[in-house]
Formats: structure tokens, C-alpha cells, sequence
């Protein structure tokens, strides 16, 4: 299964990645698998691999915080907790 690879932002409190774009798509090769080159066009065989595989994160820059859905979250519970 092919793969994207994809660049971002660590954020390291909560090892949370944040895309910021796909530089890259690994080809597995696969005649299978209706993301890779190798995939004859117009194939319409639904056991064909369609998705892509887990993204590989290659960290740009890292900040030593909580990504912005964690402290959503965080603000969320705190509201929570004190109404
Ligand atoms: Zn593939
Ligand atoms: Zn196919
Ligand atoms: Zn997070």
C-alpha cells in the first residue's frame, strides 16, 4: 500500500503531528493497489488496495506546546469543570 509522506509540525507536549503539506508518495508497486504507478488504468476491481497506508511524518519544526486541538480540548474541560 503507498504511502504519503508529509511534512509538519511536532507538537511535543502532546507528540501531535500538524500537516502542513505532502512533499512525497511512496510507491509500493503494487498492481493491486489503485494508488501506485503500477495500477493499470481503468481497473474497476473493488478488492484493489484503495487507500492510502499510514503517513509518514517527517517533522519540519517541533514547539514545545500542546497542538491546537488538545488545548481546544483542554479549554473545553476547564469550561466544563468550572460552570
Ligand atoms: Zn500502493
Ligand atoms: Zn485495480
Ligand atoms: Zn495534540
Amino acid at each position: 500500500m503507498c504511502q504519503q509522506m508529509a511534512e509538519g509540525t511536532r507538537w511535543t507536549k502532546c507528540m501531535h503531528f500538524q500537516r502542513h503539506l505532502v512533499v512525497a508518495i511512496v510507491d509500493c508497486s503494487l498492481k493491486t493497489c489503485s494508488r501506485s504507478l503500477q495500477h493499470p488504468k481503468g481497473c474497476r476491481d473493488p478488492g484493489c488496495i484503495q487507500n492510502f497506508g499510514e503517513e509518514i511524518q517527517k517533522d519540519v519544526d517541533s514547539v514545545d506546546e500542546y497542538c491546537f486541538a488538545c488545548r481546544a480540548a483542554q479549554d473545553r474541560a476547564r469550561r466544563n469543570t468550572s460552570s
